[in-house]
C-alpha cells in the first residue's frame, strides 16, 4: 500500500469522476462520505487493465465499517472516464453461535458451525458448505452418544466410526419429526460435498434453517425429558 501523501477521495474524483459507488457503504447501505485509509494501484496481468483498489471506511459512527473497491477503467472505451467499481466485504468475524445446551451434547459442532458461518460469511461458498455437513454429523454422532449414555449396550466406538450417518439416524431417533428433519438435513449437507446437486433448488440457507429447526427439536425434547425426569408424570 502506498502512504496516502494527502491523496484524498476528491483527488479520485477528479481522476474517475463519478465514484458514486463508493459513497455508499456496502454494510450499511447508507449514502456515505467515506474515510479512505489506504490505497494501492496494480497491474492486473489476468484482466489486462490498470486496477486501483480503496481501502475505505463508512464514517456513520454506527457503522464504521471498512470495505474495499477496485476501480478499473473500461478498456474499450477510448475515453478513459467510464469507472467500474467492484465493492469486495471484507469478512466479518463477528458471527458466533453459541448455545450452551448444545455445547453440553457437541462442543465440536459449535466450533465447527462457527468455523463454517466465519467460512460463510468470508464469500467462501463453495466451502462453508462442506463445514456445514461436517457439523451435521458431529451434532446426530454427539446427540447419539449423548441420549444412549446410560444405555449399557451401546457401543460409543460404533457410532464414532460409522460412515453410514442415515443408518444412524434410522436406528438411534425414534421421533419421526427429529428422523425426518435428520434425513432432510443429511441429504442436503451431502450436495455440498458431492460432485452433481440431488437438490437443486436447495442452498445453503435451507441447510441453514434445518439446522435450527434440528437444533430447536433437539432442546425442546431434552426440556421434555428433564421436567418428566423430575415430575414423574
Ligand atoms: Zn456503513
Amino acid at each position: 500500500m502506498y502512504n496516502l501523501d494527502n491523496f484524498t477521495l476528491s483527488d479520485l474524483h477528479n481522476e474517475y469522476g463519478g465514484l458514486d459507488v463508493v459513497e455508499n457503504c456496502p454494510h450499511c447501505s447508507v449514502s456515505i462520505s467515506p474515510i479512505l485509509i489506504s490505497h494501492h494501484k496494480f497491474y492486473d496481468e489476468a484482466m489486462n487493465l490498470l486496477m486501483h483498489t480503496l481501502v475505505l471506511q463508512c464514517n456513520r459512527n454506527k457503522c464504521s465499517r471498512i470495505y474495499l473497491a477496485d476501480i478499473w477503467l473500461q478498456a474499450e472505451f477510448p475515453s478513459n472516464d467510464v469507472v467500474v467499481i467492484d465493492h469486495l466485504i471484507l469478512p466479518k468475524v463477528n458471527v458466533v453461535f453459541n448455545d450452551p445446551k448444545i455445547a453440553e451434547i457437541s462442543p465440536e459442532f459449535i466450533s465447527i458451525y462457527n468455523e463454517s458461518l466465519k467460512a460463510e460469511s468470508m464469500g467462501l461458498l463453495k466451502i462453508c458448505g462442506c463445514g456445514y455437513r461436517k457439523a451435521i454429523e458431529f451434532l446426530v454422532k454427539d446427540y447419539i452418544i449423548s441420549s444412549n449414555k446410560e444405555n449399557e449396550d451401546f457401543d460409543i466406538n460404533d457410532i464414532k466410526k460409522s460412515t453410514r450417518v442415515i443408518k444412524l439416524i434410522e436406528k438411534y431417533f425414534e421421533d419421526p419429526i427429529l428422523i425426518s428433519v435428520a434425513k432432510k438435513l443429511f441429504w442436503l449437507g451431502n450436495d455440498e460435498t458431492h460432485y452433481e446437486r440431488k437438490w437443486e433448488s436447495k442452498d445453503i440457507k435451507d441447510m441453514k434453517n434445518l439446522i435450527e429447526v434440528f437444533l430447536y427439536k433437539i432442546k425442546m425434547d431434552l426440556s421434555i425429558q428433564k421436567y418428566n425426569n423430575e415430575m414423574g408424570i
